[in-house]
């Protein structure tokens, strides 16, 4: 087992990685940049580095920064987190020259998932389904023009790059292509130094439903059942919950089964996510994750696994030690994302934190960062906490969610929180009917 580990991240999640530590005996080196000074994560950690200024890619994004914090602290291990560098196959490599574990899957796996058009050919070969689309990347407008007649309007033009739901653009008919095409290449272009882009069908009412894996590199691998992440805004996930409330076991079983098969053959190593759309009752493969999700909290409450520790423990070179009937599933979990943002214009509202009240009592889980007294910065991610609520039925967490967001006080910054309680009064939320669209709608209204 390792004796130190740095953990590459800030926030919510840092946090998250350093309690998993601490409860394995594990010493934690936090790093942060000037503007997380007076961080949480700093504060908790045994040892601190700071690795920069405010911008991201002088600090929290700088290998060689990590690289050295790891070297004057001795930490033997890293974890990324999720964003970041979570997913760069180039940080791994780097580690690993130095002699430090990369608390994640190969980097070989990162740089197959993290290109999407390899990760769809991969996830076919795999025996995965996947979304119609172009089998490689789009050569122009007249070779985009043929891929969409092919497939059949409407549909979608995405980054090979691709991340965080950005330089994504619909055509619907062909009179739409070139516009959306070159819109999408040029945001690809900005957004992640790469302009090449795919064609897939545009499904237009699904539901984003995710696998949960965990592979030991040695070709043991299980899956932790599905996550709905339906409800997104801009593409963004807002709120995510297990059981989805549109699967049966049967359909769970199926699919669960042909992700952690392919994951065997793949000796996949770590924690990851098979995301899928879901639609009239056929899954369509869309990405993997090679890391940790911020919604991964819902898995472990209907699980009681702690995804971090079995990352941990995979990196030191364990075995998975349990196959797929020792995985069980209780009750209903919710997770809603807490952003310092407008909760009607969604406006980033970064400031002091001038008082917090946190939820508690049986089945309420907070993950967050925050504290009275706070200054959230305005570098970053706008997300400040989770508020995963657990029940035995989903009727029961959904009750219960309600009245633990009525206990949340954040006070001195705008928080999403009131949209979640009026959603918890909206039918098709109470239904569990909704697909990817269902947030975006119900914004547009009024
Ligand atoms: P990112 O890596 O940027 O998050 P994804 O491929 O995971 O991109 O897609 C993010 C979201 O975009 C999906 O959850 C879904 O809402 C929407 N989306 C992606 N592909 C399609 C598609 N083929 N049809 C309809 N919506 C899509």
């Amino acid at each position: 087992m390792f004796d130190k580990v740095l953990i590459a991240n800030r926030g919510e999640i840092a946090l998250r990685v350093l309690r998993a530590c601490r409860e394995l005996g594990i010493a934690t080196v936090a790093v942060h940049s000037t503007a997380d000074e007076n961080a949480m994560h700093v504060r908790l950690a045994d040892e601190s580095v700071c690795i920069g200024p405010p911008p991201a890619r002088d600090s929290y994004l700088s290998i060689p920064a990590i690289v050295a914090a790891c070297e004057i602290t001795g930490a033997d291990a890293v974890h990324p987190g999720y964003g970041f560098l979570s997913e760069n196959a180039k940080f791994a490599d780097i580690l690993a020259e130095h002699g430090i574990t990369f608390i994640g899957p190969s980097a070989d796996h990162i740089r197959i998932m993290g290109d999407k058009i390899e990760a769809k050919r991969t996830a076919k070969e795999l025996g995965i389904p996947v979304v119609p689309g172009s089998e490689g990347g789009v050569a122009g407008v007249a070779d985009g023009r043929r891929i969409a007649k092919e497939i059949g309007y409407p549909v979608i033009i995405k980054a090979t790059a691709g991340g965080g739901g950005r330089g994504m653009k619909v055509a619907r008919t062909e009179a739409d292509l070139e516009q959306a095409l070159l819109t999408a290449q040029s945001e690809a272009k900005a957004a992640f130094g790469n302009d090449e882009v795919y064609i897939e069908k545009y499904l237009e009412k699904p539901r984003h439903i995710e696998i949960q894996v965990l592979g030991d590199g040695k070709g043991n691998a299980v899956h932790l059942g599905e996550r709905d992440c339906s409800l997104q805004r801009r593409h963004q996930k807002v709120w995510e919950e297990a059981h989805s409330p549109a699967l049966n076991a049967s359909q769970r079983e199926q699919i669960g089964e042909r992700v952690a098969v392919a994951m065997r053959k793949l000796k996949y190593s770590g924690a990851g996510t098979v995301e899928f759309l879901y639609e009239n009752g056929e899954f369509y493969f869309i990405e993997m994750n090679t890391r940790l999700q911020v919604e991964h909290p819902v898995t472990e409450m209907l699980t009681g696994l702690d995804l971090v520790q079995e990352q941990i423990r995979i990196a030191a070179g364990a075995e998975l030690g349990y196959s797929q009937k020792d995985i069980t599933f209780q009750g209903h979990a919710i997770e809603c994302r807490i952003n310092a943002e407008n909760a009607r214009t969604f406006a980033p509202s970064p400031g002091k934190i001038e008082s917090v009240h946190v939820p508690g009592g049986l089945g309420v889980r907070v993950d967050s960062a925050i504290y009275a007294g706070y200054r959230i910065p305005p570098y970053y991610d706008s997300l400040i906490g989770k508020l995963i609520v657990f029940g035995k039925t989903r009727t029961e967490c959904m009750m219960r969610l309600k009245r633990a967001l009525g206990e949340f006080v954040i006070e001195g910054v705008d928080t999403t929180i009131p949209l979640f309680q009026a959603l918890l009064k909206e039918p098709d939320i109470i239904d569990g009917n909704y697909d990817i669209h269902w947030l975006e709608k119900y914004l547009a209204r009024d």
